[in-house]
């Protein structure tokens, strides 16, 4: 049988893997599919096709937008995008100039609080990809401000820490609209790591499709709570393991993955989506 892990970064936002490395890393695993999601950016999708027609592992494009509510930073994952449309992209390098603004505020933040840190050292992490807290959690950790990464988390950059900077601050509406108008299907990320639920009926009403119920850190009895939900509001079930490359310690590649039946499916949502929308 075929199998995907449809939520996958590469360097073209925090993860450490290329786009060689990521699809020799699924075609070693036995995946027949991956969905590219990267943090507001679609640039490692094109990448990772060529080499993916060469070693016989299908990309979907993928991506993962955040919504920011006063107590909640809500990820929604996009798929089968058309990710050449221009204002879309016109949209995503505005987030993304807002990230490089927002690593020099953490940045001073935390310089207050004592860390010596320098936000080129932040930058020169992220490369060419799109720039966000698990960098600098890595250069926390590099210029020796903390002893383990999720330490940057839980004392300084996790959601309304002392030194977390807000995103751009999109509205469920503002990112699930925007998804559906580029013919994207968007998914609710890991419900567990966000743990409002409550947000739920909200997103549904914006035009949610689906809900990520398998995931890296979701154990078995949150996967049944969320089967439930999906099951209820009909929506799809997706997976994924939200492989980092390294930059989380280990590589989850290939950990969480969906028959290759629930592919064709997103398939057809976009098309139906695109049929409405556009
Ligand atoms: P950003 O897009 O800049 O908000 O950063 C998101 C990245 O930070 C993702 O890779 C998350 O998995 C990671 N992250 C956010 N909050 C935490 C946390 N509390 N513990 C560990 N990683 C986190
Ligand atoms: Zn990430
Ligand atoms: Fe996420
Ligand atoms: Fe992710």
């Amino acid at each position: 049988m075929k199998y995907a892990d449809l939520h996958v970064h590469t360097f073209y936002s925090d993860s450490t893997f290329s786009p060689e490395e990521v699809v020799a890393c699924a075609k070693d695993k036995g995946l027949g599919a991956i969905a590219i999601c990267d943090h507001d950016s679609t640039d490692g999708v094109e990448p990772c096709r060529i080499i993916g027609k060469m070693l016989g592992v299908e990309i979907i494009p993928g991506i993962e937008l955040t919504v920011e509510k006063a107590d909640a930073d809500i990820h929604i994952l996009g798929y089968f995008m058309d990710y050449t449309l221009g204002w879309f992209q016109k949209q995503l390098r505005q987030i993304q100039k807002a990230r490089v603004t927002r690593i020099h505020r953490m940045v001073e933040k935390l310089n207050h609080e004592g860390l010596k840190l320098k936000a080129d050292d932040v930058f020169a992490l992220a490369g060419k990809g799109t720039v966000g807290r698990l960098h600098l959690a890595q250069a926390m950790l590099k210029t020796g401000g903390i002893k383990k990464l999720q330490d940057a988390f839980d004392t300084y950059i996790g959601f309304m820490k002392p030194c977390y900077v807000a995103n751009i601050r999109f509205t469920p509406q503002e990112a699930i609209g925007t998804l559906l108008r580029t013919g994207g299907v968007p998914v609710l990320a890991h419900p567990n790591v966000t743990g409002k639920d409550e947000y739920i009926p909200e997103l549904i009403a914006c035009g949610l499709r689906g809900i990520e119920v398998y995931h890296t850190d979701h154990r078995p009895s949150v996967v049944a709570h969320y089967e439930q939900i999906a099951r209820e509001n009909n929506l799809l079930m997706t997976g994924g393991s939200d492989c980092h490359g390294l930059g989380k310690g280990r590589v989850l590649l290939g950990g969480v993955r969906v028959p290759y039946s629930l592919v064709e499916k997103l398939r057809a949502e976009s098309e139906k989506i695109r049929h409405e929308y556009r």
